[in-house]
């Protein structure tokens, strides 16, 4: 079953969001398997929740915030609640990280919204562009992509984007929304870590998919030391933050909820496999 792709953002500045095209089948993918070393495995094992799509008054923003672990808020620069939703982030000890609008291969450039990146923009404007999203969003430690099928898969793009990152010290999680993506390569070059989303809770917007992503985040868990998971506010943000309540208790049962840097400086790259282009 597949819903509506596209959604209106709040008229007040005609911006349209594309809740682009997941793909729950291609949503799961392979990292790092840890080494049958028994004893104690269970205890490293991590899973940080990214929440994407904060900053306009989304459904679910208050929902998701209030989740009883540490999740990492993605937030979109220049909008309604950008600074009030990163704010009460950061007060609830969650992380903050900028979600950066990124040219999809679909869709039209005015939907994503302003400060966009697009790969028709100069080198001087794209650097421009992602500073001042940066500086839009307070406590930012991070950055991913809000979709970006077709700018994550640039090199020229993706090496000023991560080169503003690596200069702010802040992390890139390559939401993984092209098969194309060349982040792990560019982020090699420019020397920058990276982490990498292994699969979306929500692709179609009801609590019971979301439950079954999260089945399948159970079963990554029980192969990989760590697990990225992507959910959204917006037209999903009730079902999933719901389902996300049910789920945690029994989710800590396994592994430690934790906010996207504590990610970080582990051993083993994260291995990739495609997602769905979007
Ligand atoms: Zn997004």
């Amino acid at each position: 079953m597949r819903i509506g792709k596209i959604f209106l953002g709040k008229l007040a500045l005609g911006l349209v969001l594309l809740a682009a095209g997941r793909d729950a089948n291609a949503s799961v993918s392979s990292p790092s398997a840890i080494p049958e070393s028994g004893g104690n495995a269970v205890d490293k094992r991590q899973i940080a929740i990214v929440i994407d799509d904060f900053g306009n008054g989304m459904k679910g923003t208050e929902q998701m915030l209030n989740l009883p672990i540490k999740l990492t808020a993605a937030i979109m620069p220049f909008l309604p609640t950008t600074k009030e939703d990163a704010e009460k982030a950061h007060r609830l000890g969650h992380d903050v990280i900028v979600h950066l609008p990124m040219e999809p291969v679909r869709g039209q450039k005015n939907w994503l919204g302003p400060g966009a990146i697009t790969t028709d923009l100069s080198d001087g404007e794209i650097r421009k562009r992602v500073e001042a999203a940066i500086a839009d969003v307070p406590h930012a430690i991070g950055m991913n992509n809000h979709m970006g099928s077709k700018a994550t898969a640039d090199k020229r793009v993706m090496r000023i984007v991560l080169q503003v990152c690596k200069e702010k010290g802040l992390i890139f999680l390559d939401s993984r929304t092209s098969f194309r993506t060349v982040v792990p390569a560019v982020a090699k070059e420019v020397g920058i870590e990276t982490v990498r989303n292994d699969i979306f809770l929500d692709d179609v917007y009801t609590r019971q998919h979301a439950l079954k992503q999260l089945q399948e985040v159970k079963k990554l868990l029980q192969k990989n030391e760590r697990c990225v998971a992507i959910g959204h506010v917006g037209p999903p943000g009730l079902s999933t933050s719901d389902a996300l309540r049910a789920v945690i208790p029994e989710l800590k049962g396994k592994a430690e909820f934790v906010p996207l840097s504590a990610l970080l400086s582990l051993p083993g790259p994260f291995t990739a496999q495609g997602l769905q282009s979007r």
